[in-house]
């Protein structure tokens, strides 16, 4: 399946909750976020009917998030199904970590195979006044419950902000010493009414010459590879390329690497090849820019609504649906505005 722009749609990021466990400031808007009634949300069914119609236009990789998608009771089991799917070369989560010590292992066995945990802050007071309350041991627990799971890939994301969390850019970068984990840093959007002060914002640039300071910095090429050999940690596996958008540094002798994520000053809309499916099935074009169909009203329509419940094939639906994919992927902007109307936490950063 390949856009306007003739780049080829491999991946699919499904938001499988509007619900969140944190409240974090520069996520949720001031105004509060209306929660979609329950009945609104998609099934697992029809999440699953969804992706074996992407599959069958070449969309290999799948990422679930939210809202907080470990809110999502039985996740396991959708994940199940999903990693059944002939075609699903890459399932992927993120999550902000609170429950993943309960979930690690069962994710994992239930076939996920790599997980992006989103870490603001090392510091207890600050990470609670951050996320609205939450406790940071958890997630620094749920980390360490995703190495020892031994995921493909364990990434921590980390949204800098001035004032805020910068003064933690190196501790964060340190935590790729000794632990083989991704660390990622990622430049603050702009999202719906909440705008980016200017004093806020850290360029990626800033902090490469920041980590720089702490040793030296080799570039890790987009392949995953270090010096034309050898792989970044965990990235054997499926065909379909791992890499994201990050721009990928190690710190001398580090197990880890570290990532540069630059929406704001490096827009990477020239290589994206995702679309989005948000929790109340609407499969959307791009985070920042417009253009979305409601696949729901199409999975609940009454001549289809018990095929898709009960996992039964219907051309005609499936048709219908992959339909709407490439109407979709024809609607992706060839660069995004750079400032997001919509909210994040309800399409799923
Ligand atoms: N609850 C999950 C989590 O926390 O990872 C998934 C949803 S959350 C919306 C996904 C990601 O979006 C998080 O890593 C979060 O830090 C990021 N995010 C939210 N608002 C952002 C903003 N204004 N700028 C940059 N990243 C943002």
């Amino acid at each position: 399946m390949l856009d306007r722009f003739q780049r080829k749609i491999t991946r699919l990021r499904i938001s499988v909750t509007d619900l969140c466990n944190l409240y974090c400031v520069y996520c949720k808007p001031p105004q509060g976020v209306h929660q979609m009634p329950r009945k609104e949300i998609l099934s697992f069914e029809e999440i699953a009917f969804v992706a074996r119609c992407a599959t069958r236009l070449g969309v290999r990789s799948f990422r679930l998030t939210g809202g907080e998608p470990l809110t999502r009771r039985n996740i396991e089991s959708l994940i199940a199904s999903l990693s059944e799917i002939p075609g699903v070369e890459d399932l992927a989560m993120t999550t902000n970590g609170v429950a993943l010590k309960q979930h690690a292992r069962a994710i994992k066995d239930a076939g996920l195979r790599r997980i992006n945990i989103s870490l603001d802050s090392l510091g207890e007071d600050r990470f609670r006044r951050i996320t609205g309350g939450g406790n940071v041991r958890d997630v620094l627990e749920g980390i360490e419950a995703a190495v020892d799971a031994g995921f493909e890939q364990t990434k921590v994301n980390m949204v800098v902000i001035r004032g805020t969390n910068d003064d933690e850019i190196e501790a964060f970068a340190r935590l790729t010493l000794d632990r083989p984990l991704e660390v990622r840093f990622i430049e603050y959007m702009a999202f719906g009414c909440r705008m980016v002060e200017e004093e806020k914002f850290v360029s990626s640039k800033e902090v490469v010459e920041r980590i720089g300071r702490l040793g030296n910095l080799e570039v890790v090429d987009v392949d995953g590879k270090r010096g034309g050999e050898g792989k970044t940690p965990g990235l054997s596996g499926p065909r379909v390329s791992l890499r994201g958008p990050a721009k990928l540094y190690r710190l001398e002798g580090a197990r880890g690497v570290l990532g540069l994520i630059s929406p704001v000053s490096q827009p990477f809309c020239g290589d994206c090849n995702r679309l989005r499916l948000t929790s109340e099935g609407k499969l959307r074009a791009c985070l920042l820019a417009g253009g979305e169909v409601d696949i729901k009203s199409i999975l609940r329509s009454k001549d289809h609504a018990a095929d898709v419940t009960n996992g039964r094939s219907n051309p005609a639906l499936e048709q219908e649906i992959r339909d709407v994919f490439i109407k979709v992927s024809h609607m992706k902007p060839k660069v995004h505005s750079g400032r997001g109307e919509p909210v994040m936490c309800q399409i799923g950063g």
